[in-house]
C-alpha cells in the first residue's frame, strides 16, 4: 500500500516528488513516455533554459535541468519507475493505479502529467510520422534524415521559433510555416526568426499533406487568403502547434475543463476527488512554464502531506 502515487515525471512530479520524499512519504512515482516518447516531460524536447531561476546566462538545457530534478528525487528516496500510468479507480479507497506492468493500490494520488504536442491530422500524416515529420526538432532534429535539407516548421508560437531555430544548426534552411501574418511568439523570440538568416517566414498558409512516399519530399501549402495550394519541396516537416493535457487516462473520474485541464481549487491543488491532486501544466493553460509547474507540484506535495495527516496516515 502506497501513501502517495505521483504520476508524471517534469517539473511538477518531480518537485512533488522531493517535497513528499522529505515529507518522509516514501512517495512512488510514475514517469511516463507520453511527451515526445521520453520520461521527463516537454523540457526533455527543450534546448537553452534562459529562465529558469538560478541558472544565470548561459542557462541550462532542458534536458540537464530535468536529470538535476530526477537526481535529487532519488536522493531523498523517490521510488522513480518508467512506466506508463494507463488507468486510475478513484471510485474506491485505497485508490487504484494501473500501469502497462502493475498494479498498486495508494492512499493519495499526485497527478503531474502535463500536455502533449498536437498534431494537425494532414491525410499522409501516420504514414510518413517519424520518416520526415516529427513534433519535436530537439529529438529528432539531428537525424541524418534532416542533414542539409530544406525544413518546415509549422505554428508561430515561441515554440515554433524555437524549434526553427534549432533546426538552423543541421538544416540549409528553414520555412516557418503560419496561418496569420503575425507571429505570437515573445518580441524576443519573434526577432530571433525575423532576423535569422536561415529562416524564411511563409505567412497566411497552413500544411495540407505531406509528400513522400518512404520519406517526406515536400509540403503541400495553402495560402489561407488566396486559397492556392503549391508544393514545397523539404525533407522534414515539424509540428509546433500547442499541447493537449494528458488527462484521458483518469476516464472522466476527476472533473476537467472541456478541453481536458484538471479543474483545481483556485489557489490550492485539490482535484473534485477527495485526495487526489494535480498540478503543473495538465492544469495550467496559462502559464505553462517550468518554474510554475515546480511551484505548484511543491504545493501539490504540501496539500497531500496535510491531506494524509488529517486522514491518519503518517
Ligand atoms: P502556442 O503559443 O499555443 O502557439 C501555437 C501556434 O500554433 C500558434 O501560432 C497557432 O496559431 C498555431 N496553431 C495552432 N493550431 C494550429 C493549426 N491547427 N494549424 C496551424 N497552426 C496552428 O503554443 P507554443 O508555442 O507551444 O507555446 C505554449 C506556451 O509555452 C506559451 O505560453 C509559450 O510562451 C511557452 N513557451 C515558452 C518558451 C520560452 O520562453 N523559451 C518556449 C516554448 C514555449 P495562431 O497564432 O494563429 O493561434
Amino acid at each position: 500500500m502506497e501513501k502517495v502515487v505521483i504520476v508524471g515525471s517534469g517539473p511538477a512530479g518531480f518537485t512533488a516528488a522531493i517535497y513528499a520524499a522529505r515529507a518522509s512519504l516514501n512517495p512512488l512515482l510514475f514517469e511516463g513516455f507520453q511527451s515526445g516518447g521520453i520520461p521527463g516531460g516537454q523540457l526533455m524536447t527543450t534546448t537553452e533554459v534562459e529562465n529558469y531561476p538560478g541558472f544565470p546566462h548561459p542557462g541550462i538545457s532542458g534536458p540537464d535541468l530535468m536529470a538535476r530534478f530526477r537526481q535529487q528525487a532519488l536522493d531523498y528516496g523517490t521510488r522513480a519507475h518508467q512506466e506508463d500510468v494507463v488507468s486510475v479507480d478513484l471510485s474506491r479507497r485505497p485508490f487504484r493505479v494501473k500501469t502497462t506492468e502493475q498494479e498498486v493500490e495508494t492512499h493519495a494520488v499526485i497527478i503531474a502529467t502535463g500536455a502533449t504536442a498536437k498534431r494537425l491530422h494532414v491525410p499522409s500524416e501516420e504514414r510518413l510520422w517519424n520518416r520526415g515529420i516529427s513534433a519535436c526538432a530537439v529529438c529528432d532534429g539531428a537525424l541524418p534524415l534532416f542533414r542539409n535539407k530544406e525544413l518546415v516548421v509549422v505554428g508561430g508560437g515561441d515554440t515554433a521559433v524555437e524549434e526553427a531555430s534549432y533546426l538552423t544548426k543541421f538544416a540549409s534552411k528553414v520555412y516557418m510555416v503560419h496561418r496569420r501574418n503575425e507571429l505570437r511568439a515573445s518580441k524576443i523570440m519573434q526577432e530571433r526568426a525575423l532576423k535569422h538568416p536561415k529562416i524564411q517566414m511563409v505567412w497566411n498558409s497552413v500544411l495540407e499533406d505531406a509528400e513522400g512516399t518512404d520519406k517526406v519530399s515536400g509540403a503541400r501549402l495553402k495560402n489561407v487568403q488566396t486559397g492556392e495550394s503549391r508544393s514545397m519541396p523539404c525533407g522534414g516537416i515539424f509540428y509546433a502547434i500547442g499541447h493537449d493535457p494528458n488527462s484521458k487516462f483518469l476516464g472522466g473520474q476527476v472533473e476537467t475543463d472541456d478541453v481536458g485541464y484538471i479543474k483545481v481549487t483556485p489557489g490550492r491543488t485539490y482535484t473534485s476527488v477527495e485526495g487526489v491532486f494535480a498540478c503543473g501544466d495538465v492544469v495550467d493553460k496559462i502559464y505553462r512554464q517550468a518554474v510554475s509547474a515546480a511551484g505548484t507540484g511543491c504545493m501539490a506535495a504540501l496539500d497531500c502531506e496535510r491531506w494524509l495527516a488529517e486522514h491518519g496516515v503518517e
